[in-house]
């Protein structure tokens, strides 16, 4: 009989990666909560007609990506290919805004699209995002991309860097969208397959085509900076000098305009030099229409999300070590002393020490062995003499060194506040 197989385009996160997932989580959570972030945790799967209003329906990830199916009950669902419109709709639904306060909120867990799986491109990946809900001050712009650059830089990555642009608001887009038309329709037939497909449907996506020809054509494009408005305009160049301000570098790319509807005025995306084609590992910008347009108030708002699975793979590539350690192994041979052995244990766990029982029952070489081979600092030894006489051996496993310790002094010498006799 065949053995059952994960889903493609999933992936286990074993034990030996999940301290490197736990350390991005924690790294992750101690700078949001300095900057005030609070988390917030919504369904991961929504009704269908929510990503197709918020994300707009010419974009990939609704035209193609989208895991969706009808219960039994004849909902349409999908499983949520990003975590904004959630959050968005739960801001909306909760009342959220009711304070008047910005709301700083984050987030970290699955996202399902249906892409070609390849190295940092999943099917169920994981992201960690931010979103501020209130402000139209470019300063929130600038302070959310300096907190995805705390998080990446305090996890210890180089080699970013930064691109943004702004794709300015619903009008000025489409005074560009006609102007880029224009502009492509006499190369139509040299453009590529999918640059043609979007041509009418969403022409800015042409922009970012990864075809030789089709670059080539857009880089002699009209640019969408040139069709801002002047409060755009305004907007993104105090984005750009807060920037430098804040002494972030950043290079300004004409060409990224982001893959969802909902964006206004800043697009950004910080890469890796590190990671080969699928090269983003954070990617934001500003959605001002975005609140209203699902019904809320007119709530102006930016946030970004980060891809965990890309920074895994940057992580492991700078050879990650997993920071957990076992304090005590714990071996024990004979009917008594593997009984007392369990206690001690759970003592010793209450006690705030990282404690391994061994289970097996076996020759006390064997035990000594999956000891050293633990990284234990200590192995405790238990026989039934020694139970009958209140004691334990303790040895060190760097040294070798053995004490005998009476089960009264265990806990304060395997902490270190008690130096053992002998
Ligand atoms: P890409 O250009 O790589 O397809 P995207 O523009 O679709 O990215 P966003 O929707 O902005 O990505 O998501 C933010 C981040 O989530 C990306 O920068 C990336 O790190 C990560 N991400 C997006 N899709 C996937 C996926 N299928 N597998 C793994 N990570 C992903
Ligand atoms: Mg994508």
């Amino acid at each position: 009989m065949d053995t059952i197989r994960a889903i493609k385009g999933t992936q286990d996160i074993l034990p030996v990666d999940v301290a490197l997932w736990q350390q991005m989580e924690v790294v992750a959570q101690r700078i949001l909560t300095l900057a005030g972030y609070r988390e917030i945790r919504t369904p991961i799967f929504e009704r269908t007609e929510l990503f197709v209003r918020s994300i707009g329906t010419a974009t990939d990830v609704v035209s193609k990506e989208m895991y969706s199916f009808t219960t039994q009950g004849n909902d349409d669902i999908t499983l949520r290919p990003e975590a904004t419109a959630g959050v968005v709709r739960a801001f909306i639904q909760n009342n959220l805004y009711a304070s008047g306060d910005v709301q700083k909120l984050w987030y970290c867990g699955p996202m399902f699209r249906y892409e070609r799986p390849q190295k940092g491109r999943q099917r169920q990946f994981h992201q960690l995002g931010l979103e501020a809900l209130g402000s139209s001050d470019p300063r929130a712009d600038v302070e959310t991309i300096a907190i995805a650059i705390d998080i990446l830089k305090t996890l210890g990555l180089g080699n970013l860097s930064v691109t943004i642009n702004s794709v300015g608001r619903g009008d000025d887009r489409d005074r560009y969208r006609q102007a880029l038309i224009d502009y492509l329709t006499p190369y139509r037939a040299e453009l590529d397959k999918d640059s043609r497909d979007r041509l009418s449907r969403n022409p800015l996506r042409v922009l970012d085509s990864k075809d030789e020809r089709t670059r080539e054509i857009v880089a002699e494009a009209p640019k969408l900076v040139e069709y801002l408005s002047d409060t755009s305009k305004a907007h993104f160049d105090r984005v750009l000098s807060l920037l430098d301000n804040l002494d972030i570098a950043y290079a300004i790319d004409h060409k990224l305009v982001r893959g969802l509807d909902y964006y206004t005025h800043t697009a950004f995306e910080i890469q890796s030099n590190h990671l080969g084609a699928q090269n983003a590992v954070c990617g934001g910008g500003r959605y001002d229409g975005l609140v209203s347009e699902l019904g809320g108030p007119e709530t102006p708002a930016v946030g970004w999300a980060m891809g965990l699975e890309r920074i895994a793979i940057l992580l492991q590539q700078q050879q990650f070590v997993c920071p957990t350690q076992t304090d005590v192994y714990v071996i024990s041979r004979g009917q008594v002393a593997e009984d007392v052995a369990l206690a001690i244990a759970q003592q010793l766990r209450q006690a705030g020490l990282v404690t391994a029982l061994d289970l097996s029952g076996g020759k006390f070489n064997k035990q000594f062995k999956r000891a050293d081979r633990s990284g234990a600092t200590w192995a405790l030894v238990l026989g039934d003499e020694e139970v009958a006489r209140h004691v334990v051996q303790a040895k060190q496993l760097q040294t070798g060194k053995q004490y005998e310790v009476t089960r009264t002094d265990l806990v304060a010498v395997l902490r270190g506040d008690l130096v053992p006799a002998g």
